[in-house]
């Protein structure tokens, strides 16, 4: 079990490269440059000159899960063991943006899996969170396609995740419930069964201080 969900990228193998497609950015920007002027500001004050390629890049960077094949993320790092007991990642910090208003929603991801004969590198679990996150989502598809991607891919004896999330389409908008908190969860396997699931459960709400 790990509380752990620190990487470095550097040791992981990783390196964060910021890299955006230019004729993208372009395109993107050009839009943006409207909506300004549509939202009655002056797109050429100084402040505003380069905010169309700025987020048009930010954009980019909030979605480049598009990019990233999860099932592959996994495969890079299964190992074979004999380990059968519950495996927890808890605290996985997410950050997404919701499809129907294309405003963030970010919180945290609990996940377990129980090994069948295969384990995985414990970075890559939240790897997989951040390839489905960063993309355009809704929390219950994103909970979904986790789960699905780790028993599909490891087939594990089950899997359990947990997202907890508050949505700026709800804190800024709308009904503006501020501290509101929306909870989804998907289980396969040994989680359908309570005893299983209950210790899932209490140890991502256990605290270890
Ligand atoms: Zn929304």
């Amino acid at each position: 079990m790990s509380n752990s969900t620190d990487f470095n990228e550097e040791l992981d193998g990783y390196k964060k490269i910021d890299q955006y497609n230019p004729v993208q950015v372009d395109r993107i920007a050009a839009h943006y440059t409207d909506i300004l002027s549509a939202l009655g500001e002056d797109p050429n004050r100084e402040g505003l000159l380069k905010t169309p390629e700025r987020v048009a890049k930010a954009l980019q960077f909030l979605t480049h899960g598009y990019d990233i094949n999860a099932a592959e993320v996994l495969k890079s790092a299964m190992f074979e063991e004999d380990y059968s007991q519950m495996v927890v990642v808890k605290d996985i910090e997410v950050y997404s943006m919701c499809e129907h208003h294309m405003l963030p929603f970010f919180g945290k991801a609990h996940i377990a899996y129980i090994p069948n004969g295969h384990i995985v590198g414990l970075s890559k679990i939240p790897r997989i969170v951040d390839a489905f996150a960063r993309r355009l989502q809704v929390q219950e598809r994103l909970t979904n396609e986790i789960r699905d991607c780790i028993q599909e891919t490891l087939n594990p004896a089950g899997v359990a995740v947990v997202l907890e999330c508050k949505h700026m389409c709800m804190a800024m908008r709308g009904v503006q419930k501020q501290n509101s908190v929306t909870t989804t969860s998907a289980f396969t396997g040994a989680f359908q069964n309570d005893v299983t699931r209950s210790e899932f459960l209490r140890l991502i709400t256990a605290s270890l201080a």
